[in-house]
C-alpha cells in the first residue's frame, strides 16, 4: 500500500502531513515562510505521521541492512575568508553597497586564485566517519541579493567534490522559491560549472511556499528538495523522518519531486532557539533516537561557517554518534536513487 493511502485513513495526520494550515492566508513571515510559532502542530519533535506509517508496516531499507539514514548537507552562503571569519551573521547584516564593496576588493586581490573554501577540510571529516554529503552552491548574477561569489570561480572545487563522490546541487537564492524563471536561470548558471544536470535543492534562508515551490522544482526538473523545514524550530514539520512525494491539497494530485524533510540546521538551534552547544546536542541526540525508531531519515544542515569551534565540535559528534549506531550517512542525491 502506498504511503498516501496509508496516511488518508488517519485525517489528522493527513492534515498535518499536507501542511492543510499552510494554505490560503495563512501568516508568514517577512521571508514569506510559514513559522512554527504559527504552527498547530504542537509536537516538532514527535515524527507522528512516520511513527503510524511503521506501525502500519511501512519499513523502508537502506544498503548493507544499515537501520536508518543521515542526510547530511552544507549551504555555501559564503567562501571568502572575509565572510568566514565574521561569521554568517555580520554577512548577512553588511548593507548590500558594503557588501558588493568588499567582494570585489577581495575578488580584484585574488582574481586568479582559488576564494578560501573550507570543502576539502569538510569532506576529510566526513571520510573519517566513512561519510558523504550535499553541497548546495548559490548560482547567482552579479546584482542579485547575496550575491556573495560567483559560481564560474569555484570551478575548480566544484569538480573535485563531484569527482570525490560527494553532491553538488542548487542553493537557490532569494527569488527562486517563488519565481520560476529565476530557478531555471539558477539551474543553468550551477550545470554551466558541473557539466552536468543538478538534481538536488534548498532555497538560501529556508524560503518556501506549500504547495507553489514544490510544484516549480517538479517543473524545473530537479528530482529532489531539501528545503522543507522550519527556520525557527528543528524537528519534523509535518510529522515526517521519511522522504516523501508532496500532495497538492488544491489538485488533489501527488507532485512529482522526492522531498526530503529538513530537519536541524545549525542556525535554528543557535540563532532561533538560542541553545548552546550542550542543549543542542540534547535536542539533536534526542531527535536522531526518534528518526532510528521509525528507520527513517534525518537531514541535517551544517553551514561551512559553523565549521569551527563548539559548532564544529557538535557536527562531528553527530556523525561520529550516527556512526555508532551504524546508520546510512550520505548525500540528498544518494538517498533520491534509494527512493526511485
Ligand atoms: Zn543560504
Amino acid at each position: 500500500m502506498q504511503m498516501h493511502d496509508i496516511l488518508q485513513q488517519n485525517p489528522e495526520l493527513w492534515g498535518i502531513f499536507t501542511c492543510a494550515e499552510e494554505y490560503g492566508t495563512a501568516f508568514r513571515d517577512g521571508y514569506d515562510r510559514f513559522p512554527h510559532y504559527m504552527s498547530n502542530h504542537r509536537e516538532p519533535f514527535e515524527p507522528r505521521a512516520s511513527q503510524y506509517l511503521v506501525e502500519q508496516g511501512y519499513h523502508p531499507e537502506y544498503p548493507d541492512g544499515q537501520p536508518f539514514a543521515v542526510c547530511l548537507t552544507h549551504d555555501i552562503d559564503g567562501v571568502y575568508r572575509f565572510a568566514l571569519s565574521k561569521g554568517y551573521a555580520t554577512l548577512s547584516s553588511l548593507k548590500n553597497g558594503a557588501l558588493a564593496g568588499a567582494l570585489a576588493s577581495v575578488r580584484q586581490l585574488r582574481s586568479k586564485k582559488l576564494p578560501f573554501c573550507n570543502f576539502r577540510e569538510i569532506m576529510a571529516l566526513e571520510e573519517k566517519y566513512d561519510a558523504r554529503s550535499s553541497f548546495y552552491i548559490l548560482a547567482l548574477a552579479p546584482g542579485d541579493k547575496d550575491y556573495t561569489y560567483d559560481v564560474r570561480d569555484l570551478e575548480g572545487e566544484i569538480g573535485m567534490i563531484a569527482d570525490a563522490g560527494w553532491e553538488v546541487g542548487l542553493h537557490g537564492g532569494h527569488r527562486a522559491y517563488c519565481d520560476p524563471q529565476a530557478l531555471v536561470a539558477e539551474k543553468r548558471r550551477l550545470e554551466g560549472v558541473t557539466g552536468r544536470p543538478v538534481v538536488g535543492y534548498r532555497n538560501h534562508f529556508l524560503r518556501f511556499r506549500v504547495p507553489e515551490t514544490w510544484e516549480h522544482l517538479s517543473h524545473a526538473g530537479f528530482r529532489y528538495d531539501t528545503t522543507f523545514g522550519y527556520a525557527d524550530c528543528v524537528g519534523f514539520r509535518n510529522g515526517m523522518c521519511h522522504p516523501f512525494k508532496p500532495y497538492d491539497l488544491r489538485t488533489g494530485r501527488e507532485i512529482d519531486i522526492l522531498e526530503i524533510p529538513l530537519t536541524i540546521m545549525d542556525g535554528t538551534l543557535d540563532q532561533y532557539m538560542r541553545l548552546d552547544a550542550g542543549k543542542a546536542w540534547e535536542v539533536t541526540r534526542r531527535l536522531i533516537d526518534a528518526t532510528e525508531r521509525c528507520h527513517g531519515v534525518i537531514t541535517i544542515l551544517w553551514h561551512n561557517t559553523y565549521m569551527e569551534g563548539e559548532w564544529l565540535k557538535l557536527y562531528e559528534n553527530i556523525i561520529r554518534y550516527c556512526r555508532e549506531k551504524g546508520a546510512w550517512m550520505t548525500s540528498g542525491e544518494n538517498i533520491a536513487d534509494l527512493a526511485d
